[in-house]
């Protein structure tokens, strides 16, 4: 009963069930010893958080995270829009159904996303997952929904940060979902970091990244990752599952561009 409670909680309700892992505002004695041999920063602001577990944010920065508020977002690309559909989606850029974003990609957002994929934060994954999965179930993505499918990054980058943040987040998302996880991507190539490109460009370093198999044929798939901007990376990781004959992909992010990039006006040239 208390889990379908909180299923139907909005993401901003959910966010004090995420935070509410860190006690009520004093410590236990297990927890203060834990606490004191093993004082924890804040990852975004670098306040010292009270309590241990749940998470790397202090209670003020997950409080502060710019939610999107599905009803002023593109349906099918997250932007945050003024009309249900944006502009470039209308004129046929997204490969998505529906997607949907937890937060601007600005201010907290913008410094738990780094302290995760940079920083070696990866006990952030399980309550931005948690987050993840509340929007999704918000936004009916949870619906029909065959598996939850992570956006991989290259295996050097992996390599070199001991995990790969998608996967961590897709896994959170899978289990809070009650859904398969099926790592149905896989990188043919290392391009170089889609941060290190120019926007205008990115389109072009990602296409034919990356491979899926027959496994994808008539699934309903949740595409999940950490960032979507400019959308060059989850547009390509779609069109290869659709491709492969997928029946359908939704896009699920934590964290998105307030501004549409150059993709989409890339799309609106060539289409
Ligand atoms: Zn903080
Ligand atoms: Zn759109």
């Amino acid at each position: 009963m208390h889990i379908q409670r909180t299923e139907v909680l909005p993401v901003s309700s959910r966010i004090e069930v995420v935070t509410g892992a860190f006690g009520t505002g004093f410590l236990l004695p297990g927890r203060f010893l834990l606490h004191f041999f093993f004082p924890s920063c804040c990852a975004s602001c670098g306040a010292a958080r009270r309590g241990v577990g749940g998470g790397g944010l202090c209670r003020a920065c997950w409080r502060a995270l710019p939610l999107i508020d599905g009803e002023e977002a593109c349906q099918t690309c997250a932007l945050p829009s003024a009309a249900p559909i944006c502009r470039a989606c209308r004129n046929g850029a997204s490969p998505f159904r529906r997607a949907a974003a937890v937060a601007r990609y600005e201010g907290v957002t913008r410094r738990l996303v780094h302290a995760l994929k940079f920083r070696g934060h990866d006990i952030l994954a399980a309550p931005a997952g948690t987050l993840m999965a509340a929007t999704a179930r918000i936004r009916g993505l949870d619906q029909d929904c065959s598996a939850v499918v992570p956006v991989p990054s290259t295996s050097r980058r992996n390599r070199d940060r001991g995990y790969d943040p998608g996967a961590l987040l897709a896994r959170e998302v899978a289990r809070e979902l009650g859904r398969p996880l099926l790592a149905l991507l896989s990188r043919v190539r290392e391009a170089p970091p889609q941060s290190t490109v120019p926007a205008a460009q990115r389109r072009r370093n990602v296409l034919g990244a990356f491979a899926t198999s027959r496994a994808a044929r008539g699934t309903r798939l949740l595409l999940v990752d950490d960032v979507m901007t400019t959308g060059a990376t989850v547009f390509e990781a779609a069109h290869t599952l659709v491709a492969a004959g997928a029946s359908r992909v939704d896009l699920l992010v934590l964290a998105r561009t307030p501004e549409a990039g150059p993709l989409h006006h890339d799309h609106l040239e060539t289409a």
